[in-house]
């Protein structure tokens, strides 16, 4: 049951809070985030460094922060599939991620970021959790790959830059779309005709803190209770009302994470 107290209920899909910038205020954090109602927060890891780190801060807050684990493809290196596997296989782990390819100038060569991100699809295929994408400059590539899971995992486009035909495809495949700050911003017009098109049964919310700035915040200063100012814009666009899609896009999350199976008391 969802909002029965009255209050909005807030659940960040994505979130850094294993980012060394939080370690010396976490506990701040937290509490401005439980404040403006955020219950729930899905913290992927990034490197190999990262896979210790985000377990121990999800272990140290059970059923509040709930941990993913996965490379990205900036951080693609070596084999490190046995030490991920045990790391997803943890009784904390919602989901692996965050992996997936970047294709902008400067990033690891395309077929290592290929063969790792297939790796942990199939990975995920095997022990049935969501994933977690980042995508840049790299839609049509994921798009195909993705297209040979269809039906097999549950997708989460994270922090989604196509445009709403883009978008619509990956509806179609039955993705879910994460909206995160940049959808905020003013000038954001392709954000913001996508966030329009994304059906309400596909929508979360997240703020990937502490990268991507808001309207109202600078990037590497963003925290998890600015997904307010999100789950405000994304109401706004659409046309209803704040804590309906707070609503909404909290009880999508907790069926795609199973975050209640995890552990989130309501
Ligand atoms: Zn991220």
């Amino acid at each position: 049951m969802i909002g029965h107290t009255g209050k909005n209920i807030l659940i960040d899909t994505h979130c850094h809070l294993n980012d060394p910038s939080f370690a010396a205020s976490m506990e701040d954090v937290l509490g401005r985030s439980r404040g403006n109602g955020v219950i729930a927060f899905i913290v992927p890891a990034y490197d190999r460094a990262s896979l210790p780190t985000t377990l121990r801060l999800a272990q140290r807050y059970p059923g509040e922060i709930f941990p993913a684990f996965g490379i990205h493809p900036w951080f693609v290196e070596g084999e490190t599939t046995e030490e991920l596997e045990h790391y997803l296989r943890c009784r904390e782990t919602v989901a692996v991620g965050e992996i997936g390819l970047d294709f902008a100038p400067g990033t690891p060569a395309v077929e290592v970021q290929e063969r790792t991100f297939t790796g942990q699809l199939d990975m995920a295929v095997r022990l049935g959790l969501p994933v977690l994408i980042h995508c840049r400059k790299a839609h049509n590539r994921i798009y195909d790959i993705l297209a040979a899971y269809k039906g097999r995992i549950e997708i989460v486009m994270h922090s989604f830059s196509g445009s709403a035909e883009v978008a619509q495809r990956f509806l179609d495949l039955g993705c879910y779309i994460s909206f995160s700050g940049s959808v905020t911003r003013e000038t954001a017009k392709k954000y913001h005709r996508c966030a329009r098109r994304v059906p309400l049964n596909r929508l979360l919310l997240e703020t990937d803190a502490p990268s991507i700035a808001t309207q109202t915040t600078v990037a590497s200063r963003v925290e998890p209770w600015h997904i307010v100012e999100v789950a405000k814009k994304i109401a706004e666009l659409k046309g209803l009302s704040c804590e309906g899609i707070c609503n909404v896009s909290a009880a999508n999350a907790l069926k795609v994470f199973r975050l209640e199976k995890a552990g989130l008391k309501i």
